[in-house]
Protein backbone atom coordinates (compact mmCIF):
# COMPACT_ATOMS: atom_id res chain seq x y z
CA UNK A 1 0.00 0.00 0.00
CA UNK A 2 1.00 3.50 -0.70
CA UNK A 3 1.96 5.90 1.50
CA UNK A 4 -0.68 8.30 0.01
CA UNK A 5 -3.76 5.69 1.00
CA UNK A 6 -2.39 4.55 3.95
CA UNK A 7 -1.87 8.35 5.62
CA UNK A 8 -4.86 10.81 6.40
CA UNK A 9 -3.42 13.11 3.55
CA UNK A 10 -6.49 13.96 2.25
CA UNK A 11 -7.98 16.21 5.49
CA UNK A 12 -7.10 19.79 4.56
CA UNK A 13 -3.95 21.28 7.13
CA UNK A 14 -3.93 22.58 10.41
CA UNK A 15 -4.28 26.16 9.45
CA UNK A 16 -7.06 25.30 6.61
CA UNK A 17 -9.16 22.66 8.93
CA UNK A 18 -12.77 23.30 8.47
CA UNK A 19 -15.49 23.37 11.36
CA UNK A 20 -17.59 20.76 11.87
CA UNK A 21 -20.39 21.07 9.17
CA UNK A 22 -22.60 24.58 9.75
CA UNK A 23 -25.75 22.32 10.47
CA UNK A 24 -24.17 20.77 13.79
CA UNK A 25 -22.69 22.99 16.65
CA UNK A 26 -19.13 22.35 17.72
CA UNK A 27 -19.31 22.26 21.40
CA UNK A 28 -16.47 22.98 24.23
CA UNK A 29 -16.79 21.93 27.92
CA UNK A 30 -16.35 25.44 29.31
CA UNK A 31 -16.90 26.49 33.14
CA UNK A 32 -18.25 23.07 33.96
CA UNK A 33 -20.61 22.91 30.92
CA UNK A 34 -20.95 21.74 27.50
CA UNK A 35 -21.57 25.13 25.37
CA UNK A 36 -21.34 26.18 21.92
CA UNK A 37 -17.73 26.77 21.29
CA UNK A 38 -18.87 30.80 19.88
CA UNK A 39 -20.41 31.15 23.59
CA UNK A 40 -16.87 30.07 25.56
CA UNK A 41 -15.47 33.30 25.87
CA UNK A 42 -12.63 34.60 28.55
CA UNK A 43 -12.45 38.19 29.95
CA UNK A 44 -9.09 39.72 28.32
CA UNK A 45 -8.26 39.99 32.53
CA UNK A 46 -8.04 36.24 32.69
CA UNK A 47 -4.31 35.32 34.37
CA UNK A 48 -3.40 33.02 32.21
CA UNK A 49 -4.04 35.72 29.09
CA UNK A 50 -2.00 37.89 30.63
CA UNK A 51 0.72 36.07 32.29
CA UNK A 52 0.60 32.31 30.64
CA UNK A 53 0.10 30.62 33.15
CA UNK A 54 -2.21 27.72 31.67
CA UNK A 55 -1.26 24.81 30.96
CA UNK A 56 -2.78 22.35 28.09
CA UNK A 57 -2.94 19.76 26.49
CA UNK A 58 -3.33 17.87 22.53
CA UNK A 59 -4.54 15.17 22.13
CA UNK A 60 -5.62 13.18 18.39
CA UNK A 61 -8.93 11.40 17.97
CA UNK A 62 -8.38 9.05 14.42
CA UNK A 63 -11.30 8.49 12.21
CA UNK A 64 -11.66 4.23 11.63
CA UNK A 65 -13.55 4.01 8.09
CA UNK A 66 -13.80 0.66 8.32
CA UNK A 67 -14.98 0.79 11.82
CA UNK A 68 -17.34 3.78 11.75
CA UNK A 69 -16.13 4.31 14.94
CA UNK A 70 -13.78 7.62 16.40
CA UNK A 71 -10.71 6.28 18.47
CA UNK A 72 -9.08 8.89 20.92
CA UNK A 73 -5.14 8.30 20.78
CA UNK A 74 -3.88 7.24 24.62
CA UNK A 75 -6.32 9.49 26.43
CA UNK A 76 -4.98 8.39 30.19
CA UNK A 77 -1.73 9.32 29.39
CA UNK A 78 -2.67 12.89 28.04
CA UNK A 79 -4.70 13.44 30.82
CA UNK A 80 -2.32 12.51 33.20
CA UNK A 81 0.29 14.56 31.71
CA UNK A 82 -2.36 17.48 32.06
CA UNK A 83 -2.63 16.63 36.08
CA UNK A 84 1.43 16.36 36.04
CA UNK A 85 1.19 19.92 34.39
CA UNK A 86 -0.99 21.45 36.44
CA UNK A 87 0.55 20.33 39.91
CA UNK A 88 3.75 22.08 38.68
CA UNK A 89 1.93 25.53 38.39
CA UNK A 90 0.20 25.21 41.49
CA UNK A 91 -3.21 24.21 39.83
CA UNK A 92 -4.55 21.08 41.84
CA UNK A 93 -7.04 19.53 39.54
CA UNK A 94 -10.39 18.76 41.02
CA UNK A 95 -11.41 16.43 37.66
CA UNK A 96 -9.99 13.18 37.99
CA UNK A 97 -8.27 11.89 35.24
CA UNK A 98 -11.31 9.30 34.51
CA UNK A 99 -13.89 11.97 34.46
CA UNK A 100 -11.25 13.94 32.23
CA UNK A 101 -11.64 10.77 29.77
CA UNK A 102 -15.37 10.86 30.16
CA UNK A 103 -15.83 14.89 29.12
CA UNK A 104 -13.54 14.22 26.18
CA UNK A 105 -15.74 11.29 24.81
CA UNK A 106 -18.94 13.26 25.94
CA UNK A 107 -17.51 16.43 23.77
CA UNK A 108 -16.79 14.75 20.76
CA UNK A 109 -20.41 12.50 20.97
CA UNK A 110 -22.12 15.70 21.32
CA UNK A 111 -20.28 17.88 18.70
CA UNK A 112 -21.24 14.79 16.10
CA UNK A 113 -17.38 14.57 15.05
CA UNK A 114 -17.00 11.81 12.92
CA UNK A 115 -13.48 13.03 11.13
CA UNK A 116 -10.11 13.03 12.27
CA UNK A 117 -10.00 15.66 15.32
CA UNK A 118 -8.03 17.35 17.70
CA UNK A 119 -8.41 18.32 20.78
CA UNK A 120 -6.99 21.06 23.80
CA UNK A 121 -7.84 20.26 26.91
CA UNK A 122 -6.35 23.76 29.12
CA UNK A 123 -6.26 24.16 32.63
CA UNK A 124 -5.50 27.85 33.25
CA UNK A 125 -5.39 30.50 36.04
CA UNK A 126 -8.90 32.14 35.71
CA UNK A 127 -8.93 35.11 38.41
CA UNK A 128 -9.31 38.21 36.59
CA UNK A 129 -6.59 40.25 38.63
CA UNK A 130 -3.11 41.90 37.86
CA UNK A 131 -0.09 40.80 39.50
CA UNK A 132 2.34 37.76 38.49
CA UNK A 133 2.23 34.83 40.70
CA UNK A 134 1.11 31.11 41.00
CA UNK A 135 -0.55 31.04 43.93
CA UNK A 136 -4.16 32.45 45.44
CA UNK A 137 -5.43 32.40 41.84
CA UNK A 138 -8.47 30.54 40.73
CA UNK A 139 -8.08 28.10 38.09
CA UNK A 140 -10.66 26.40 35.14
CA UNK A 141 -10.44 23.88 32.79
CA UNK A 142 -11.55 23.85 29.41
CA UNK A 143 -11.39 21.22 26.32
CA UNK A 144 -12.47 22.63 22.98
CA UNK A 145 -12.42 19.99 19.88
CA UNK A 146 -11.86 20.78 16.33
CA UNK A 147 -11.29 19.02 12.82
CA UNK A 148 -7.73 18.01 12.06
CA UNK A 149 -5.32 16.66 9.54
CA UNK A 150 -1.63 17.07 9.16
CA UNK A 151 0.26 19.36 11.09
CA UNK A 152 3.08 18.92 8.73
CA UNK A 153 4.11 17.41 5.88
CA UNK A 154 4.95 13.64 6.67
CA UNK A 155 5.12 12.79 2.75
CA UNK A 156 8.47 13.69 2.34
CA UNK A 157 11.45 14.26 4.73
CA UNK A 158 11.63 17.49 6.00
CA UNK A 159 14.95 20.27 5.66
CA UNK A 160 15.22 21.30 9.64
CA UNK A 161 17.48 23.78 10.91
CA UNK A 162 19.06 24.06 14.58
CA UNK A 163 17.84 26.86 15.83
CA UNK A 164 19.14 29.99 17.41
CA UNK A 165 16.90 30.07 20.52
CA UNK A 166 18.26 27.48 22.88
CA UNK A 167 14.95 25.47 24.48
CA UNK A 168 13.82 26.80 27.56
CA UNK A 169 15.74 24.97 31.00
CA UNK A 170 13.99 23.41 33.65
CA UNK A 171 15.45 25.74 36.28
CA UNK A 172 13.96 28.99 34.12
CA UNK A 173 10.61 27.86 32.15
CA UNK A 174 10.36 23.76 32.61
CA UNK A 175 9.51 22.10 29.28
CA UNK A 176 8.14 18.88 31.19
CA UNK A 177 4.85 20.84 32.19
CA UNK A 178 3.00 21.54 28.94
CA UNK A 179 2.92 25.61 29.78
CA UNK A 180 0.80 27.67 27.59
CA UNK A 181 3.15 30.37 28.07
CA UNK A 182 6.32 28.73 27.14
CA UNK A 183 5.11 28.03 23.86
CA UNK A 184 6.77 31.70 22.86
CA UNK A 185 9.74 30.09 23.05
CA UNK A 186 8.78 27.43 20.47
CA UNK A 187 7.02 30.47 18.51
CA UNK A 188 10.49 32.10 18.22
CA UNK A 189 12.28 28.80 16.98
CA UNK A 190 9.22 27.88 14.65
CA UNK A 191 9.57 30.95 12.76
CA UNK A 192 13.06 31.52 12.84
CA UNK A 193 13.50 28.29 10.97
CA UNK A 194 10.44 28.82 8.33
CA UNK A 195 11.80 32.41 7.84
CA UNK A 196 15.54 30.73 6.68
CA UNK A 197 13.74 28.24 4.90
CA UNK A 198 13.28 25.14 7.00
CA UNK A 199 10.49 22.97 7.57
CA UNK A 200 10.92 22.82 11.52
CA UNK A 201 13.68 24.05 14.10
CA UNK A 202 15.77 21.83 16.10
CA UNK A 203 16.53 23.37 19.51
CA UNK A 204 19.63 22.74 22.04
CA UNK A 205 19.93 22.75 25.82
CA UNK A 206 22.05 25.52 26.95
CA UNK A 207 25.11 22.76 27.05
CA UNK A 208 24.17 22.56 23.64
CA UNK A 209 22.75 18.57 23.49
CA UNK A 210 19.78 18.27 21.03
CA UNK A 211 16.72 18.85 23.07
CA UNK A 212 13.72 18.41 20.17
CA UNK A 213 11.71 20.38 17.90
CA UNK A 214 9.30 23.21 18.57
CA UNK A 215 6.79 20.73 19.08
CA UNK A 216 8.04 17.52 18.35
CA UNK A 217 10.68 15.00 20.05
CA UNK A 218 13.60 13.87 18.52
CA UNK A 219 14.92 10.45 17.10
CA UNK A 220 17.98 9.34 15.16
CA UNK A 221 18.89 6.08 14.06
CA UNK A 222 22.79 5.24 14.05
CA UNK A 223 24.31 1.84 13.19
CA UNK A 224 21.02 0.68 13.63
CA UNK A 225 20.13 1.68 17.02
CA UNK A 226 17.11 4.24 17.81
CA UNK A 227 18.84 7.21 19.96
CA UNK A 228 16.74 9.82 21.87
CA UNK A 229 17.37 12.65 24.17
CA UNK A 230 16.60 11.64 28.10
CA UNK A 231 13.64 13.63 29.43
CA UNK A 232 16.45 15.71 31.80
CA UNK A 233 17.30 17.38 28.56
CA UNK A 234 14.69 19.49 28.72
CA UNK A 235 12.28 18.30 26.85
CA UNK A 236 8.43 17.50 26.88
CA UNK A 237 7.98 13.72 27.97
CA UNK A 238 5.91 12.62 24.42
CA UNK A 239 3.54 10.70 24.65
CA UNK A 240 4.18 9.56 20.92
CA UNK A 241 7.52 9.64 22.58
CA UNK A 242 6.80 6.58 24.46
CA UNK A 243 4.63 5.26 21.61
CA UNK A 244 7.55 5.14 19.51
CA UNK A 245 9.47 3.60 21.69
CA UNK A 246 7.42 0.81 22.55
CA UNK A 247 6.59 0.05 18.86
CA UNK A 248 9.94 0.49 18.18
CA UNK A 249 11.41 -1.98 20.55
CA UNK A 250 8.68 -4.58 20.60
CA UNK A 251 7.48 -4.66 17.25
CA UNK A 252 10.42 -3.92 15.50
CA UNK A 253 12.74 -5.49 17.50
CA UNK A 254 15.41 -2.29 17.82
CA UNK A 255 17.50 -1.24 20.65
CA UNK A 256 16.55 2.03 21.43
CA UNK A 257 19.06 4.31 23.68
CA UNK A 258 17.89 7.29 25.66
CA UNK A 259 21.32 9.50 25.93
CA UNK A 260 21.87 13.15 25.08
CA UNK A 261 23.10 13.99 21.91
CA UNK A 262 25.89 16.17 20.44
CA UNK A 263 24.60 18.64 17.40
CA UNK A 264 27.06 17.05 14.52
CA UNK A 265 26.01 13.93 15.85
CA UNK A 266 22.81 14.17 13.77
CA UNK A 267 24.70 15.27 10.84
CA UNK A 268 26.37 11.43 10.87
CA UNK A 269 22.87 9.79 11.63
CA UNK A 270 21.38 7.24 8.66
CA UNK A 271 17.72 8.45 9.66
CA UNK A 272 16.03 11.42 11.94
CA UNK A 273 12.45 11.44 12.37
CA UNK A 274 10.50 13.64 14.61
CA UNK A 275 7.21 12.72 16.99
CA UNK A 276 4.19 14.49 18.13
CA UNK A 277 0.49 14.22 18.52
CA UNK A 278 0.27 16.98 16.24
CA UNK A 279 3.53 16.02 13.64
CA UNK A 280 2.65 12.42 14.31
CA UNK A 281 5.93 10.86 12.52
CA UNK A 282 7.99 13.47 10.37
CA UNK A 283 10.81 12.28 8.60
CA UNK A 284 13.95 14.27 8.16
CA UNK A 285 16.03 14.75 5.22
CA UNK A 286 18.05 17.08 6.15
CA UNK A 287 19.62 19.08 8.95
CA UNK A 288 21.66 22.19 8.26
CA UNK A 289 21.88 21.56 4.54
CA UNK A 290 23.51 18.17 5.24
CA UNK A 291 21.75 15.26 3.53
CA UNK A 292 20.68 12.49 6.33
CA UNK A 293 20.76 9.17 4.37
CA UNK A 294 19.76 9.69 0.77
CA UNK A 295 17.55 12.81 1.80
CA UNK A 296 13.91 10.21 1.71
CA UNK A 297 12.56 8.60 3.96
CA UNK A 298 14.45 6.43 6.26
CA UNK A 299 13.20 2.47 6.24
CA UNK A 300 12.75 2.52 9.93
CA UNK A 301 11.19 5.60 9.80
CA UNK A 302 8.96 4.43 7.01
CA UNK A 303 7.99 1.21 8.65
CA UNK A 304 7.31 3.15 12.36
CA UNK A 305 4.99 5.51 10.19
CA UNK A 306 3.11 2.73 8.72
CA UNK A 307 2.51 1.05 12.01
CA UNK A 308 1.73 4.14 13.93
CA UNK A 309 -1.18 4.64 11.34
CA UNK A 310 -2.03 0.85 11.88
CA UNK A 311 -2.63 1.35 15.69
CA UNK A 312 -3.93 5.09 15.88
CA UNK A 313 -6.92 3.58 13.71
CA UNK A 314 -7.72 0.57 15.54
CA UNK A 315 -5.85 -1.72 13.53
CA UNK A 316 -3.59 -3.69 16.11
CA UNK A 317 -5.11 -5.47 18.34
CA UNK A 318 -2.12 -5.71 20.52
CA UNK A 319 -2.46 -1.95 21.17
CA UNK A 320 -6.00 -1.28 20.89
CA UNK A 321 -6.30 -0.68 24.49
CA UNK A 322 -4.29 2.43 23.93
CA UNK A 323 -8.14 3.42 21.80
CA UNK A 324 -11.16 5.33 23.54
CA UNK A 325 -14.05 4.82 21.04
CA UNK A 326 -16.57 7.60 21.22
CA UNK A 327 -19.34 5.55 19.88
N1 LIG B 1 7.57 18.63 22.48
C1 LIG B 1 6.80 19.72 22.45
C2 LIG B 1 7.40 21.03 22.79
C3 LIG B 1 5.44 19.61 22.08
O1 LIG B 1 4.67 20.70 22.04
C4 LIG B 1 4.92 18.36 21.73
C5 LIG B 1 3.49 18.23 21.30
N2 LIG B 1 2.63 18.06 22.39
C6 LIG B 1 5.78 17.25 21.80
C7 LIG B 1 7.09 17.43 22.17
C8 LIG B 1 5.27 15.87 21.52
O2 LIG B 1 4.45 15.44 22.58
P1 LIG B 1 3.25 14.42 22.32
O3 LIG B 1 3.84 13.27 21.61
O4 LIG B 1 2.77 14.09 23.68
O5 LIG B 1 2.26 15.14 21.51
Amino acid sequence: MTTAEKLPVSIPSADQAPDAPSNQPVYSYFQGQFVPLAEAKISIMTHGFAYGTGVFEGIRGYWSESDQQLYFFRLQEHYERLHQSSKILLMPMTLGVEELIALNIELARRSNIRQDCYVRPCTYKSSEVIGVRLHNLQHDTSIIIQAFGNYIDIDRALHVGVSSWRRVDDNAVPARAKITGAYINSAFAKTEAMQNGFDEAIMLTHEGHVSEGSAENFFMVRDGKLITPPVTDNLLEGVTRVTVIELAERVLGLDVVERSIDRTEMYSASEIFLTGTGAQIAPVGEVDHRQIGDGKIGPISRKLQLLYFDVVRGKVAQYKHWLTPTY
